[in-house]
């Protein structure tokens, strides 16, 4: 008890708990996108309760810290990253994601072994070579 998650605006797919994901399968379900209903958007790894955590990250993110809060409790929308990049990167508040029956924890084994939807296939997070738009 106490994870909770939301599900991605894009695939409808619960954004992952750490402590479920399989490494090298689906990682890529566990990093995400928040953006707050006043349009603050926050990448980072899942931590599991709502929050994403953004300190491995190599870009700077002017809101900072995972202590910004639970996206959950701040009615954000989310996104897996992978998934907020084929949306074309918004980066304005859209719409609340729904709760996560699941928490993003409590489902079968292999219910979310999906290939990450990027084109290009890395495993690894990496700091985005981002094209300026
Ligand atoms: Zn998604």
């Amino acid at each position: 008890m106490g994870f909770v998650s939301v599900c991605c605006l894009r695939c409808h797919h619960p954004l992952l708990s750490p402590y479920s994901i399989t490494p090298g399968r689906n990682d890529w379900m566990g990093i995400g996108v928040s953006i707050t209903p006043d349009h603050q958007l926050q990448r980072g790894t899942h931590d599991g309760y709502g929050r994403l955590n953004n300190h491995k990250h190599g870009e700077h993110s002017e809101h900072g810290q995972s202590a910004k809060g639970d996206f959950v409790r701040m009615r954000c929308s989310v996104w897996h990253e992978a998934c907020w990049e084929l949306d074309g990167r918004p980066t304005r508040y859209q719409r609340p994601s729904v709760r996560a029956r699941d928490q993003g924890y409590f489902f079968a084994a292999g219910s979310y072994d999906l290939p990450n939807p990027r084109p290009k296939h890395d495993h690894q997070h990496q700091p985005q070579r981002t094209p300026r738009a």
